[in-house]
């Protein structure tokens, strides 16, 4: 039969172009998880994406509550649960003030990692009903993250720190405590992107740990390249917008096409060869998938565990 593959954040850039790749292949129907149904009815029309090879499902993930209602309306759907990938993300890259979820947590966290955390709790449950041969859940990592490669060096740096703004509640009900996961006075939104990351790759790595063994199913996290013309870039000033891309191209080398970088969240979703679980996948100059390191923050389990057991917190689970 088909795989049944859910993407959130498939309205635009990698998510689009990956929903795109699997639908084509006639091997999976993609179950589109978007905030925005107008606009992700739109983008799938307008990528050529042939009606019946997907569904749109409503989901925001800065509210827990939309969360729960996704897995519920997904369930009565009735389909399969074959793969998950935790896609979307905002990225709010000079902002100095905080925004919040309706829960009351920092967006960039809330959205990018909490949202995420409860949507791939809930639905473990179903992957692991699920009787296809090879079943997954994907959550996108980043270089940015990553203070073990020079793009992750560059300041504001990703740190959690103890984790001490996190477990206060990141601002949200507790209006005087911090937005910021290391406990941060000034909030950063570049760094809370960055953290964000470093929290979906430790996931990643905590869910392996936790439930490879038993369930049989892969983990996996990915740093696709640079998209550097992806909506991601959306809140950045206007002339880094004009400028980032042709400097990736150019300088760094690190541009990758969202057409190439659907191709390969596409590969970890359905390639046969890249099954392994709890590794982070990355692609050389030749588009050679390898599995790749990550930094010592990122790959730290002490701080998985402490990270995943107060995400339980924050989203009711605990
Ligand atoms: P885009 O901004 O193009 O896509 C992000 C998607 O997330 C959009 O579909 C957006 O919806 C959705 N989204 C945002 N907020 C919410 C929410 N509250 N609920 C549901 N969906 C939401 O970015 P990219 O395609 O570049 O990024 C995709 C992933 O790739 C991210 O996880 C990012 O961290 C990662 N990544 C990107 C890199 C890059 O260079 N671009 C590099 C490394 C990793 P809407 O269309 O409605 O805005």
């Amino acid at each position: 039969r088909q795989g049944v593959v859910v993407i959130t954040g498939a309205s635009s850039g990698l998510g689009l172009a990956a929903a795109k790749a699997l639908a084509e292949t006639g091997k999976w129907h993609v179950v589109m998880a978007c905030r925005d149904f107008l606009k992700a009815a739109k983008a799938a029309k307008s990528a050529g994406m042939a009606d019946g090879s997907y569904t749109i499902m409503h989901l925001d993930l800065a509210s827990l509550d939309s969360v729960r209602q996704f897995v519920a309306h997904f369930r009565r759907s009735g389909m399969p649960l074959d793969s998950l990938v935790c896609n979307a993300a905002i990225y709010r890259p000079t902002a100095r003030t905080p925004t919040f979820t309706a829960d009351g947590y920092e967006m960039s966290v809330g959205v990018n990692h909490l949202g995420h955390f409860l949507l791939a709790r809930l639905l473990l449950d179903d992957l692991n009903k699920s009787d296809y041969p090879s079943r997954r859940l994907i959550i996108l990592g980043s270089i940015t993250g990553n203070t073990n490669t020079l793009a992750g060096n560059v300041p504001p740096k990703a740190n959690l720190g103890d984790l001490r703004g996190l477990a206060g509640g990141l601002a949200g009900k507790n209006k005087n405590g911090s937005a910021m996961i290391d406990g941060a006075e000034d909030f950063d939104g570049a760094k809370a992107y960055k953290d964000s990351k470093i929290c979906n790759m430790l996931t990643m790595q905590e869910l392996h740990r936790r439930f490879h063994e038993d369930t049989g199913i892969t983990f996996a996290s990915l740093y696709p390249g640079c998209i550097a013309t992806t909506g991601l870039f959306r809140e950045h000033i206007p002339l880094f917008r004009l400028l980032f891309p042709p400097f990736q191209k150019f300088i760094t080398k690190g541009f990758v096409s969202e057409e190439e970088s659907g191709k390969r969240l596409a590969q970890v979703v359905s390639d046969p060869s890249l099954t392994k679980s709890g590794v982070y996948w990355s692609w050389n100059k030749d588009s050679a998938s390898f599995e790749n390191q990550l930094s010592q923050e990122a790959s730290d389990p002490k701080k998985a565990r402490k990270l995943y057991e107060l995400s339980e917190k924050l989203v009711g689970l605990a």
